[in-house]
């Protein structure tokens, strides 16, 4: 390197390592991260993107805007509910506080008054049984399919599952109902056919070798036409006059009925007219953290707790914690989402569409993660250009924009209220970086590129 190369007064490792910012930073930060915000600094200012003189500023900015997890915040502005790609379910405040208490030593499984060890998540338990009176007992599992694979391997491992063809759906990407019935060494025993299922199929198939009759709620995927099934009412003297276990899997399952959604069954319903157990997951409608919910009569929900694979799929304190303040708590985001005035959206939307100088439009929000397919849930969007999507994504706050029929649209539904500021602020940071870049066009494609194209409101599970 040449006396007079700028290179040579980019400051060393150790220097920026010492100084008194960087070492505060390491209070939030391990070592290795602050390393590397440094060494990557260092490169870029080898490469010449920064002079040596701005290599300082650059680590300190860049280490305040490090946390210690890479999960990125976002404002989800798609309309979506339940965003499987954006985590699922928001938290309540109470579920919130409640996860914080619960990051320190909790007594999780320990009666304080006697000092001995108690029964895990008791007060989950309580709580879901407060909020679904028919359910005799309850078990909290790690997710909905960890719970469908525990209620297949204790009533059915080595017989057979009696379910509808109708019902043998693919639910996630990769997530084969029927293939996740087989992996646990149970015999799916296929009934009926694809559009049409009736009683007679039902009881010819049940015998000596049925571990149990599954109900499933094809979620994200509905049928029409010349169409019929038997539903966990119609079923319930077939498997008591058998003695054999009825489970249904809800999927998003409610606990007890919304007029909202009057399709979506509900866990309440369900235990009413006859499931033994029903199986839902935590973080859909319910609008609490991951978990599978297992809710019914108490034998039955003892057979799947008394099986060895339910420690393997047991929740632990955090969800335990967040489940029972969802419960308990004030209203779950989730729910205020659904119930939101549409009315209420259009003040916000037209507020924030004036300030930047853009249309409001109508625009359907989606319930998301299987729960009520087809089901609008009717409200308005800010018209942006679509360009203006990818700037929108990677700013701060991220915002997470729908991208269809070549425009980006913001639908405030799922966006908290005090949010409304911040939101605004960073609609109109894109607009301003999109005119920078693109200064002859205030609108249509400008130079982003197509990776904000295509629809990306986020249904698929
Ligand atoms: C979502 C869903 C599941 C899986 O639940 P997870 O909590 O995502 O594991 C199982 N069954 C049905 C019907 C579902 O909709």
């Amino acid at each position: 390197m040449a006396q007079d190369d700028p290179r040579r007064l980019i400051p060393r490792t150790d220097q920026l390592m010492g100084l008194s910012a960087v070492r505060r930073a390491r209070e939030r930060l391990s070592e290795a991260v602050v390393r590397a915000v440094v060494r990557e600094t260092q490169r870029r200012a080898r490469r010449g993107d920064l002079a040596p003189e701005e290599v300082e500023p650059a680590v300190l900015a860049a280490l305040a805007a490090r946390s210690a997890s890479s999960l990125t915040p976002v404002l989800n502005a798609t309309g979506v509910v339940v965003h499987t790609n954006l985590g699922r379910a928001p938290l309540s405040a109470a579920a919130v506080d409640a996860l914080v208490a619960a990051g320190g030593y909790v007594d999780v499984e320990l009666d304080l008054e006697t000092g001995t060890r108690s029964r895990r998540g008791a007060g989950a338990r309580a709580a879901l049984l407060a909020a679904c009176p028919p359910a005799g007992d309850a078990l909290v599992v790690n997710n909905g399919a960890a719970a469908l694979v525990l209620a297949t391997t204790a009533l059915a491992a080595g017989r057979e599952v009696v379910i509808s063809r109708g019902e043998l759906v693919e639910i996630g990407a990769g997530f084969r109902l029927p293939e996740l019935i087989e992996s646990t060494g149970a015999r799916l025993r296929e009934v009926g056919t694809t559009n049409r299922t009736h009683l007679r199929d039902y009881a010819e198939a049940i015998g000596p070798q049925t571990g149990c009759l599954l109900k499933v709620h094809p979620s994200n995927f509905r049928l029409e036409g010349f169409t019929s099934g038997v539903d966990v009412d119609g079923l319930r003297p077939l498997a008591r006059a058998h003695g054999v276990p009825l489970v249904a899997d809800l999927g998003s399952g409610l606990l007890t009925p919304d007029p909202h959604l009057p399709g979506e069954p509900d866990a309440g319903t369900a235990l009413e007219d006859g499931a033994d157990i029903v199986i839902a997951s935590g973080d859909k409608l319910l609008g609490g953290p991951q978990a599978g919910l297992v809710l019914g009569r108490p034998d039955v929900v003892a057979r799947l707790a008394g099986h060895p694979l339910a420690r393997a799929v047991r929740a632990d304190k955090l969800a335990l914690a967040a489940l029972e303040a969802t419960l308990a708590g004030g209203t779950a985001p989730v729910v205020s989402a659904l119930h939101a005035d549409p009315d209420r959206l259009r003040d916000r939307a037209e507020r924030l569409a004036a300030a930047v100088g853009a249309p409001v439009v109508p625009h359907d929000g989606r319930v998301g993660g299987g729960g009520a397919p087809g089901v609008p849930l009717p409200g308005w969007a800010v018209r942006l250009p679509e360009a203006a999507a990818p700037r929108l994504r990677t700013g701060r706050p991220a915002v997470l924009p729908r991208v269809h029929d070549h425009a980006c649209l913001l639908d405030l539904r799922c966006v908290p209220e005090s949010d409304d500021d911040r939101l605004l602020a960073a609609v109109r940071a894109a607009l301003a970086a999109l005119a920078a870049s693109d200064p002859g066009s205030g609108d249509g494609d400008g130079n982003s590129g197509s990776s904000g194209s295509g629809d990306s409101d986020g249904r698929a599970r």
